[in-house]
């Protein structure tokens, strides 16, 4: 019989209520490995034990918790190869973004285990006479974090890693889809020494798992990257409990291209922002707002990029664009080109891709000419599809970039500071971009967006302290 990767709850690895297997969407037949599906009771045992695990985490020193992440970020960058072949396998991208994904975990570890030397809090003199006042930062306590399969590595990583910097215990939940990322991230911390009951691994269904951590009150505070359908009912059920939220979610990110725009950054700008990583990227340029004097030579340039990109197994070394996550979603994909035709749109590309292995591949495709009010402009696709929006000039570009639910990235290309300066002034989003893509982004600055796309203090970089720690202020009187 195959292994289970098993649950880790406690410091032990316990099985699970069910088991399910985990599938290369490149080769649906080849399975990566047998996962353990964890029951509602077993979430229950994961809060309890990262609760029991509390005062002694929080109270271990900074040069304690530095050394742990610091290891465990020493681990990830040394296996890193190996690593991204399991990711590639499971998730679906390419072996380089994989790679560079699994370093990005280690990175984002090692990050962290310098914040945990650097926590400050401020001395500040009273405005009464005799008293001193110390505004110091506690940990949350008990976080659940639960995590979507798009980056299954990377996304514990930035979660996981400030969590425990500030002396938080985690109760994580990976996406269904991609739990070998998750369950290899947990055997490093457990082989580098995290004490029993700190870091907890329930794998199984976001149905199931989620729902027990949303009743259990003795989880403090919550984080979720993920869909905005999920992210709202989560939300719904932290308001009802008081508990601390922090949600990433959907994106409808636009790339505007001016008129004097460098036509070769641009469009290298949106065939990467839009089609890398098969699209599927909160970030990715999925609204491509082009300035109609350049709108010709784009489409043009556009198209021969994309027709010349390989789509094809994520281990081989001339893909570019691996398949698509699930066979669920490739009929999602394929249902908004259909109604992208149905409107009367033209579509360069974008079909489903037969393949001897049966993977869940599609071209990626343009659509031109649209108009932002369509459905296709307006609800995350989440898949190597991008439209193009023709506007007559900045102003126009400005406010069909903003005319979203979502706000998380935006980006700008052009030659000109004045426009690049307004853009980033005037973007309703939590990043902007000038002459780069909308997606890629550093571990150490904030990362976060607005409007429909964000909830709550942002991730990464030092500003991750606002929701892994909560503020005490005390007076004392000589
Ligand atoms: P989902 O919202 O379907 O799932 C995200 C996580 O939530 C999974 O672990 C899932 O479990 C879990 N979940 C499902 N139902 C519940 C529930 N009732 N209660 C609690 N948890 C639940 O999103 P996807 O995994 O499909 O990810 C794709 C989405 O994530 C896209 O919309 C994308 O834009 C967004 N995303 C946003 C990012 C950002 O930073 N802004 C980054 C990456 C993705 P299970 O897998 O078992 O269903």
């Amino acid at each position: 019989m195959a292994e289970i990767h098993k649950n880790y709850i406690g410091g032990a690895w316990v099985a699970g209520a069910d088991a399910s297997d985990n599938t290369n969407p490149a080769k649906p037949a080849e399975i990566i490995g047998t996962y353990a599906m964890a029951s509602a009771a077993d979430a229950d045992k994961a809060v309890a034990a990262a609760r029991q695990a509390l005062p002694e985490w929080s109270n271990t020193t900074p040069q304690q918790r530095h050394d742990l992440l610091d290891s465990v970020g020493n681990q990830i960058l040394g296996r890193a190869d190996e690593i991204g072949k399991t990711l590639a396998r499971e998730e679906g991208k390419t072996l380089p973004e994989a790679i560079g994904e699994t370093m990005r975990a280690g990175q984002v570890f090692k990050f962290f285990a310098g914040e945990a030397l650097r926590q400050s809090g401020e001395f500040i003199p009273s405005v009464r006479p005799n008293i001193d006042i110390e505004v110091s930062r506690e940990p949350v306590g008990v976080v659940g974090l639960i995590t979507p399969w798009n980056f299954p590595i990377a996304i514990p990583a930035w979660k996981m890693a400030p969590a425990l910097a500030w002396g938080n215990c985690v109760v994580l939940k990976p996406a269904s889809l991609t739990p070998a990322s998750a369950h290899v991230l947990v055997e490093i911390l457990d082989a580098c020494g995290c004490p029993k009951g700190a870091v907890n691994l329930i794998m199984g269904s976001g149905g199931v798992l989620g729902e027990a951590m949303l009743a259990n009150a003795d989880i403090d505070a919550f984080s979720f990257t993920g869909s905005v359908a999920t992210g709202r009912h989560i939300a719904a059920a932290c308001a009802a409990m008081q508990t601390k939220l922090q949600l990433e979610m959907g994106g409808k990110n636009p790339l505007v291209v001016m008129d004097d725009a460098d036509l070769d950054i641009a469009v290298a700008a949106a065939v990467n922002g839009a089609f890398f990583s098969t699209g599927q990227r909160c970030t990715a340029s999925s609204r491509l707002i082009v300035h109609a004097p350049i709108y010709d030579a784009f489409v043009e340039a556009t198209r021969k990029t994309i027709k010349a990109l390989k789509v094809g197994n994520p281990l081989d070394a001339e893909t570019q664009i691996g398949p698509v996550i699930s066979p669920e979603q490739l009929q999602s994909n394929l249902a908004y080109l259909d109604i992208a035709k149905k409107e009367g749109i033209e579509v360069i590309g974008g079909a489903a891709l037969d393949h001897a292995d049966k993977g869940y591949f599609q071209n990626p495709g343009l659509m031109l000419d649209t108009k932002n009010q369509m459905r296709i402009n307006r609800e995350e696709i989440f898949g190597p599809l991008a439209s193009v929006i023709k506007v007559g000039d900045f102003d126009e570009a400005v406010a069909v970039a903003n005319d979203t639910e979502f706000g998380l990235s935006a980006g700008i290309c052009t030659k000109s500071l004045s426009h690049a300066r307004q853009f980033r002034k005037q973007a309703q989003a939590g990043m902007v971009m000038v002459n780069l893509p909308t997606a890629g982004v550093d571990y150490h600055v904030a990362f976060g967006g607005r409007k429909g796309s964000s909830f709550g203090p942002r991730e990464q970089g030092r500003y991750a302290a606002e929701f892994y720690t909560t503020l005490k202020t005390s007076y004392i009187q000589a």
